[in-house]
């Protein structure tokens, strides 16, 4: 049988195994999709276009979600409010795809607005950010009000695009912030944000501060900003148990 590694090297600096040690435990297999972009194996499935059972209305937990199903996707009905995920997460990636109206209507924030809400509180803007001027800390792909991306990777609106997301969750010690959130984001699979630190959960017209501890997990919620945005292929990974030890 060949060998599947060795006993009699180095102990690598910081780690309690040798170079190619033979006893070191594996990764565990995760399925992934047919098809890039589809949920692998151990994906939690929040949207795969047929039904909101994985959604409440964020206004009132509990009550269901009053966004529209409808061809396999799931679409903002303006005034009903935002919606979240009943289920809840700490460390995560996310996927998701999303489209802003094909006709387009209104200016800057006013088209194709929605958002992208980790624990409900860290916003990603989502915007119909082509050939749409606006201020820069509120175009698609934003840390909303803290930081623009490094590049605006939009497509025409009525287009699908995709976000996939690392999100790690700040963490106090008795009161007191030890590490911030921070975010990377691919947007059509660019680098818009490189762990980025946020300064707080976002807000509009507002700076951002750690002041007050939150939950260590929340929802994902989306944002009804009064646009018809459109939603598809939503999953979440937590990331509670990826290191194989
Ligand atoms: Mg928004």
């Amino acid at each position: 049988m060949a060998s599947l590694g060795y006993d009699d090297t180095d102990l690598i600096p910081g780690q309690p195994w040798r170079v190619h040690d033979s006893r070191r435990p594996h990764p565990r297999i995760v399925t992934p999709a047919a098809a890039p972009g589809g949920p692998p194996s151990d994906a939690v499935v929040l949207f795969d276009g047929t039904d909101l059972s994985e959604w409440e209305s964020a206004r009132d937990r509990g009550e269901e979600a009053a966004w529209k199903v409808e061809d396999g996707h799931l679409e903002v009905v303006p005034g009903t409010g935002n919606v979240q995920s009943v289920k809840r997460f700490g460390d995560c990636q996310l996927h998701l795809e999303w489209a802003a109206p094909a006709e387009v209507s209104g200016e800057s924030q006013g088209r194709g607005n929605s958002g992208v809400f980790l624990m409900g509180l860290y916003e990603i803007q989502v915007l119909d950010g082509y050939d749409n001027p606006t201020y820069a800390d509120g175009g698609a792909g934003a840390i909303y009000g803290q930081f623009p991306p490094f590049v605006n990777a939009c497509r025409p609106p009525g287009e699908w695009q995709s976000y996939d997301v690392i999100f790690e969750t700040p963490r106090w010690d008795e009161g007191w912030l030890v590490e911030p959130a921070r975010l990377t984001l691919l947007h059509n699979g660019l680098l818009v944000h490189h762990r980025q630190e946020a300064m707080g959960p976002t807000g509009h017209r507002d700076t951002s501060s750690y002041a007050s501890p939150h939950d260590e997990e929340g929802p994902l919620m989306l944002q009804d900003h009064g646009n018809p945005t459109r939603f598809r292929n939503i999953w979440m990974r937590p990331l509670t148990d990826y290191d194989a030890e």
